[in-house]
């Protein structure tokens, strides 16, 4: 898939080609990576989160009529783990999560590596100018992608006060963890019309943000969000598709995410 290609024209490109071919979509030409942490009693949530995800055992061995059977409840805030911020999340009248194109779910995905620079400074923001560096280097992000930050953050998880920089419960006020810029997110948002952002820390905005303009420039434009991603390391910067699919949660502001990406081998 050509990674200047704007997602449109892919989608347009992969319909035509499957429909004169017949042939489903070749996934032994791909590598297929998980970009999802698996929700566990571990599963890192907002400090302000009243409840964490559990899982309540129904069922679990032999029934009467001799077969075995296992069922679980779950419960589990919408926003921690791997999940979606729909963009009703900050943006009132926006999209709910059962409203979000499929194609801003499954897109071409773009990945700014900025590894060492969150190493460096775990407060740090993307900013316009590295962006603009990123695509002097690999070509203009294509509208409809999805922008993923690599900030190297998921080698922390699940220790929460090294992911989110204070595990002080009920306290959000001394996180620290590197997020997008607010500049460098009207750019992707506003100017590229990227069809998604994507981080693997638990926020857009950085830990210390307190008025979350990331998200809200993000819901303004009705653009989602996948938070706490891993495995970004694993994708290259630009040809890789991500499949990122939520629950559907009817009026959801967002929820568990199963994000995948296909690399082309
Ligand atoms: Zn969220």
């Amino acid at each position: 898939m050509r990674s200047v290609a704007t997602a449109g024209a892919v989608l347009v490109t992969l319909a035509g080609f499957y429909a004169q071919s017949g042939a489903p979509l070749d996934l032994s030409a791909h590598r297929l990576i998980d970009l999802t942490h698996a929700y566990s009693p571990r599963t890192v949530y907002w400090p302000t989160s009243p409840t964490k995800f559990t899982l309540d055992r129904l069922s679990y061995g032999k029934t009467d009529g001799g077969y075995f059977y296992a069922a679980n409840s779950l419960c589990t805030p919408e926003h921690g783990g791997t999940h979606l911020d729909a963009p009703i999340h900050f943006g009132e009248g926006k999209r709910t999560a059962e409203q979000i194109p499929l194609e801003q779910l499954i897109a071409p995905a773009v990945v700014i590596d900025v590894t060492a620079r969150a190493t460096a400074d775990r407060d740090y923001r993307l900013t316009r100018e590295e962006v603009l560096a990123f695509e002097k280097r690999h070509g203009r992000i294509p509208a409809g992608s999805s922008v993923l930050l690599r900030t190297g953050w998921s080698r922390h998880w699940p220790n929460a006060k090294a992911y989110m920089g204070d595990d002080t419960p009920g306290d959000a006020s001394k996180l620290s963890f590197p997020g997008f810029g607010v500049d460098a997110a009207r750019l992707l948002v506003e100017e590229r019309r990227a069809g998604a952002i994507g981080i693997d820390t638990a926020s857009i905005d950085y830990g210390r943000s307190t008025d979350f303009m990331v998200h809200r420039v993000a819901a303004a434009q009705n653009v989602p969000a996948f938070e706490n991603l891993t495995n970004l390391d694993q994708l290259p910067a630009t040809g890789a598709t991500i499949v990122a699919l939520p629950m559907k949660i009817e009026g959801g502001s967002g929820g568990p995410l199963r994000a995948v990406a296909l690399v082309r081998r």
